[in-house]
């Protein structure tokens, strides 16, 4: 089976979130299942500057006003297709803004030129190849399944998976005459969305199938509270929708082996964690004693609860642990995270940067991560978590609550239980569930049978990969039918 995947960013490459990490592991685990994919992704500055080997593949005079070229190129094992366009993506700054954090003021042409390429190379533009079906991931690519609804050419099946539906690519009525599209397309069984153009919604609207990264989210999203004014639509769809739990690549991320670390280690030895705690607390600037040392590795938003745990720093000081925070994001919660470091000077401690080795050893060293999400479409870092024997405190949201189970009286008898989790997400129920993580970290048979129990979560890709490869079966069956 052949896969033309769209993504806006695919680790190693370029990463500012979860997606990344999807769009780079799915691939390699759906090697097992008989499917092969290429990704399409911008040629960012941080990508053309490690890509070797290239090849021009496919030429584009004038791509929604650009000219771009398509490379292939193969790098660690992923086959990628290369939208190598300097007017659109060879700028400074990230991927979606500037340096300053506004957002490119051209989102809309760059990200619908990225969807017109794949549409387009789903239909044959390679020549010599023609993807099975194409999978595309978040507002960046949802234009796909749009381009190829109001083309002559017939369509490929499309499935689009959200892997957060807070951001949704949302343009004035202004840009249609720009995007290419037959006048038509601009209605409600189109791109038109509020007046304007919407392209999640435009995707999630001409997607053969729809799909969210935990079970849980697919069913908070068909409410109005988490479906962010989409829920109508998604409700209307929900025979489509389905909820398929990230997966971790195992090898990147592996106590045993993993080059960030100190010391390695597996569950049967847990001894030698209290090596990378020590790195951790240096680092950090932390106290270097036996308190337990929490941490976060977040971007600091409002969705990631952050203002909660700001509001408990205090408390979590005063039960006696010690706090790491890796991350950065609203200047106010960096702030009030900075201010609590400065009350509270070796309990507490803050990198506002983005350090990929740092999270893997923080993940190595602390004894807890701290998510108090709001929503949370999967969440990676309490599978890292699970893998690296950092007990995941979590809110009862999403995918966190597909994956951690808590230490209920119930579950650590029956040997089940993986971390704490807490509900409804709210200050006091935060505050309670740090107070619940101390409490069993100075009971240490119980806290290291946590551990292990988390240790032996099946965190891997292997079964939601075999369930995207059911899902893309079912689709060309279909499309057959
Ligand atoms: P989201 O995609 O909503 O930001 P996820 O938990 O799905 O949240 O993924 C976040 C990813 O980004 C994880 O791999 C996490 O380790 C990583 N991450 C977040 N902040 C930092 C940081 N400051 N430094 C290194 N990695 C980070």
């Amino acid at each position: 089976m052949e896969v033309l995947s769209v993504a806006s960013e695919v680790y190693p490459l370029v990463k500012t979130g979860g997606l990344a990490d999807v769009a780079g592991a799915l691939p390699l685990a759906l090697k097992g299942h008989g499917v092969s994919v290429k990704t399409l992704m911008p040629g960012y500055p941080a990508v053309m500057r490690v890509i070797e080997d290239r090849k021009v593949v496919l030429s584009f005079e004038n791509l929604l006003g650009a000219r771009a070229d398509v490379l292939s190129v193969e790098h660690r094992g992923l086959d990628l297709l290369i939208l190598d366009s300097p007017t659109f993506f060879d700028r400074p700054g990230g991927p979606y803004a500037d340096a300053t954090g506004k957002d490119h003021f051209d989102n809309w042409r760059r990200f619908a030129a990225l969807s017109k390429a794949g549409a387009l190379i789903a239909q044959g533009a390679l020549g010599n190849w023609r993807p099975d079906i194409v999978h595309v991931h978040d507002w960046q690519a949802a234009m796909v399944p749009a381009y190829m609804r109001y083309s002559a050419v017939p369509e490929v099946p499309t499935l689009i998976t959200i892997h957060n539906i807070a951001f949704q690519g949302q343009y004035g009525a202004d840009i249609f005459p720009y995007l290419e599209l037959p006048p038509h397309a601009f209605g409600i069984e189109g791109v038109e969305y509020f007046g304007g153009v919407g392209y999640l919604k435009a995707g999630l609207q001409t997607s053969w199938a729809i799909s969210t990264v935990s079970p849980s989210y697919a069913e908070e999203i068909l409410t109005p509270e988490f479906g962010m004014g989409l829920e109508g639509l998604l409700s209307i769809r929900q025979s489509d929708l389905h909820g398929i739990v990230n997966g971790i690549d195992a090898d990147v991320w592996d106590p045993a082996a993993d080059p960030a670390l100190t010391s390695h280690y597996t569950a049967a030895n847990l001894k030698t964690r209290a090596d990378n705690r020590q790195t951790v607390a240096r680092r950090f600037g932390l106290a270097e004693d036996d308190s337990p040392l929490f941490c976060v590795i977040s971007r600091l938003t409002w969705q990631k609860g952050m203002d909660l745990l700001a509001a408990t720093v205090d408390d979590l000081v005063e039960m006696g642990a010690r706090l790491a925070v890796l991350g950065s994001g609203d200047r106010a919660l960096e702030n009030a995270f900075h201010s609590a470091a400065a009350r509270h000077p070796g309990r507490v401690a803050v990198l506002s940067v983005y350090d990929e080795p740092l999270s893997h050893l923080m993940q190595a060293g602390c004894d807890a991560i701290v998510i108090p999400s709001r929503f949370e479409p999967c969440g990676l870092t309490q599978l890292y978590g699970l893998r690296y024997g950092c007990v995941p405190v979590v809110a009862r949201t999403g995918g966190l609550n597909d994956t951690v189970i808590d230490a209920s009286h119930a579950a650590l008898a029956a040997r089940a239980a993986t971390g704490i989790a807490f509900g409804p997400v709210t200050t006091e129920n935060l505050r309670r569930a740090l107070h619940r993580a101390v409490r069993l970290y100075h009971d240490p048979k119980v806290w290291t049978a946590l551990q292990k129990q988390g240790m032996k979560s099946d965190v891997s890709w292997k079964k939601s990969a075999g369930l995207y490869a059911g899902l893309y079966k079912n689709l060309i069956a279909k499309k057959g039918s």
